[in-house]
C-alpha cells in the first residue's frame, strides 16, 4: 500500500456518499468505525451544504470488535429507517469495516424493511471514489427502475405529434465540480432547442424519480465517470437514445446541440447560427501574445481533461504540451486524445509524478485540479482549476457553469486571466528598477508624483547606473567595443512586448549583451536578459 498525504480520489464509499447526498429521500447506512464520520465535513465545509449528508454510521469502536458488530449494524439500520423514513436505503461498509466482513447487505435483508434496500459491494482497496459513485448509481437505478423495464428488445413507442421530446440528465452529484451550475445551463439550452428535461439524477432526484428514469426518450450522461454505466443500461433496457457528447467548450456544445436535436427530430440550425457566447470573438480579439502558442499542461478527471485540451488547442490557440488523468478507467480515451496533440498521456494517481512532469515540461499555464493548483503555485506557474478534486472556492456563490455556451464564456475568463496576470507579474519583476514601475511608484491614475513608497524607499531607487545610457565602451577591453546587433527573430520577439515597456526591454537586453560580450542578440539572449533582470 502506498501512503500519501494527498489523493485525487477518496475511497469508493465517499463516491456512494456523493450519490446519497445528491438524492432527496435515500439514506445510506455505512458500517464504519468511529472517526470515519470525517467524510461529513467534505459536504458541509467544502460544498457549504446547509444540511448533513443522509448517512448513518455504525461508529463501532475498538472495544466493540470483540463483541457483535453485526448487531450494531442492524440496530443502526433499523434506527435510521425509523428516524429518517427514507424511500430507499443504501447499505455498505467503509474500508476498515470491510475487513470485519459483516455483510451489511445480508444483515439489512434480514431486517425486512418495507423499502428497497440496495447492498453496495465497493472494494475499497482496489477501487476509488468515482468508481464507487458510478457503481452506487448503477445499482440504485437497476434496483428502482429495473422493475419497470419492458420485455427485452421492446421498441419505444413513437411520440405523439406536437409532444416535446423528454430527456434525462445523468451524473451530477453532491461535491461535484460545478455540477449544480452545469445542470442549470444545460436545462436552459435544451429548453431553447425544444426539449424538456424530465429528470436530473442523482442531484435533486427522489427514489420515485429514479424508478421512472426509463420514461424519457433521450438519456444524457453529462458526467460519464459517474453516469456512463447507468446510462448505457437505461438506453439498452428502455430503448432510449444515448447522447454521448459532453458539452464543454464551444465546439463540443455545438456538437451536443446537433446530436440531441437530431435525436429529438428537431432543427437546431437557428441556435447554432446565433450562439449566445462571446468566447470565440474574445479569444480572437485578445492580443495573441497572451494566447497563441502558450504551452499548457492539462490534468484532471478524464472528461474534463479531454475537453480542456480540445478547447485549449482548438479554441484558444494554446499548444498542449501535456495531458493526463487520474481516472484509470478512462485511460484509453485520454491516450487517444493525447495522440491528437502528438504527446503521450500521463495516467497516474500519484501527484508527485504529476509534479515531476510539470517541472520537466515547464508549461506557461497549468489546467488542473486542486492538486495541480498547489503544484503550479510551488513552481510559480499560472493555473486554472478545471476538474475535481474540489476545494471550497470551486463552489462560488455566483453562477459559474463549465458546460454549454455560458460555460465557454466562464472558461475563457478563468483560463486567460491567470496568463494576463502572469504577464503583468513578469513585467513588474523585469522593470522594477524603472523609475515608472518600481515598487514604490504611485498609481498613475492618482496623479504624477504621488507615491505610496515606504520611508526607506529611497534605498530602493534605481541607481544612476541602471538608468544610464549604454556605454558600449564598457564591454571587455580585450574584445574592443561591441555594438550588439539584433537577429531578425529576436527583433520580432521584442515586438511582442507591449510598446510602453519595449524601449526599456531593448536597453536592458543590449546592456546585458554588452556586459557579456555578446555580438548578436538572439531570442535566447532576450530571455536570458529577462531572467537576469527578473531576479
Ligand atoms: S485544496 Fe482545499 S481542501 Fe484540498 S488540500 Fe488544499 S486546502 Fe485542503
Amino acid at each position: 500500500m502506498q501512503l500519501t498525504v494527498w489523493t485525487y480520489e477518496g475511497p469508493p464509499h465517499v463516491g456512494a456518499m456523493r450519490i446519497a447526498t445528491a438524492l432527496e429521500d435515500v439514506h445510506y447506512v455505512l458500517h464504519a468505525p468511529q472517526g470515519d464520520t470525517y467524510a461529513d465535513l467534505l459536504f458541509t465545509m467544502i460544498e457549504r451544504r446547509a444540511k448533513r449528508p443522509p448517512v448513518t454510521y455504525t461508529t463501532f469502536q475498538a472495544r466493540d470488535l470483540g463483541g457483535d458488530t453485526a448487531d450494531l449494524f442492524k440496530a443502526a439500520a433499523r434506527d435510521a429507517f425509523a428516524r429518517f423514513q427514507p424511500k430507499a436505503m443504501l447499505v455498505g461498509a467503509s474500508c476498515t469495516a470491510e475487513l470485519i466482513q459483516d455483510d451489511p447487505g445480508g444483515l439489512a435483508k434480514a431486517l425486512a424493511l418495507p423499502i428497497p434496500v440496495v447492498a453496495l459491494e465497493l472494494p475499497s482497496y482496489q477501487k476509488k471514489e468515482n468508481w464507487g459513485a458510478s457503481e452506487t448509481f448503477y445499482r440504485l437505478v437497476r434496483a428502482l427502475a429495473g422493475p419497470h423495464a419492458p420485455a427485452p428488445g421492446t421498441k419505444r413507442a413513437a411520440r405523439e405529434p406536437g409532444v416535446r421530446a423528454r430527456c434525462n440528465l445523468l451524473g451530477p452529484t453532491a461535491l461535484g465540480f460545478r455540477h449544480r451550475d452545469d445542470v442549470a445551463e444545460i436545462v436552459k439550452l435544451l429548453d431553447s432547442i425544444g426539449i424538456d428535461v424530465d429528470i436530473v439524477a442523482p442531484l435533486g432526484a427522489t427514489a420515485a424519480d429514479i424508478a421512472r428514469l426509463g420514461e424519457a426518450d433521450i438519456c444524457v450522461p453529462l458526467y460519464p465517470e459517474i453516469a456512463g454505466q447507468a446510462a448505457a443500461w437505461l438506453a439498452k433496457t428502455f430503448d432510449q437514445t444515448l447522447v454521448r457528447t459532453v458539452p464543454i467548450g464551444v465546439g463540443a456544445t455545438r456538437e451536443f446541440v446537433a446530436e440531441i436535436a437530431a435525436a429529438a427530430g428537431l432543427d437546431a440550425s437557428a441556435i447554432l447560427a446565433d450562439m449566445p457566447t462571446r468566447a470565440p470573438w474574445y479569444s480572437k480579439s485578445v492580443d495573441s501574445n497572451y494566447l497563441t502558442g502558450k504551452r499548457v499542461f492539462v490534468f484532471g478527471d478524464a472528461t474534463h481533461a479531454i475537453a480542456a485540451a480540445r478547447i485549449a488547442a482548438r479554441e484558444l490557440g494554446f499548444t498542449v504540451v501535456g495531458l493526463g488523468t487520474y481516472s484509470r478507467e478512462f485511460a484509453r480515451e485520454v491516450r487517444e486524445a493525447a495522440k491528437l496533440y502528438g504527446i503521450e498521456a500521463l495516467i497516474t494517481d500519484d501527484y508527485l509524478e504529476v509534479e515531476a512532469k510539470v517541472a520537466e515540461l515547464q508549461p506557461e499555464l497549468v489546467l488542473g485540479t486542486q492538486m495541480e493548483r498547489h503544484i503550479a503555485k510551488r513552481q510559480g506557474v499560472p493555473c486554472a482549476v478545471i476538474s475535481a478534486p474540489v476545494h471550497v472556492q470551486d463552489f462560488p456563490a455566483r453562477y459559474s457553469p463549465q458546460m454549454g455556451f455560458e460555460g465557454a464564456n466562464v472558461l475563457f475568463d478563468t483560463w486567460v486571466h491567470p496568463l494576463m496576470m502572469g504577464l503583468e507579474e513578469h513585467l513588474l519583476t523585469m522593470f522594477r528598477g524603472d523609475f515608472e514601475f518600481h515598487d514604490g511608484a504611485g498609481s498613475s491614475h492618482l496623479g504624477a508624483g504621488k507615491s505610496h513608497a515606504p520611508a526607506n524607499a529611497a534605498a530602493e531607487k534605481p541607481t544612476p547606473a541602471q538608468d544610464a545610457p549604454i556605454v558600449v565602451a564598457a564591454a571587455p577591453a580585450a574584445a574592443g567595443p561591441i555594438v550588439p546587433v539584433w537577429a531578425a527573430d529576436a527583433e520580432k520577439e521584442l515586438k511582442k512586448i507591449p510598446f510602453f515597456v519595449r524601449g526599456k526591454a531593448r536597453r536592458n537586453t543590449e546592456r546585458f549583451s554588452v556586459e557579456r560580450g555578446v555580438a548578436v542578440i538572439t531570442v535566447e539572449t532576450l530571455y536570458d536578459a529577462k531572467a537576469h533582470f527578473g531576479r
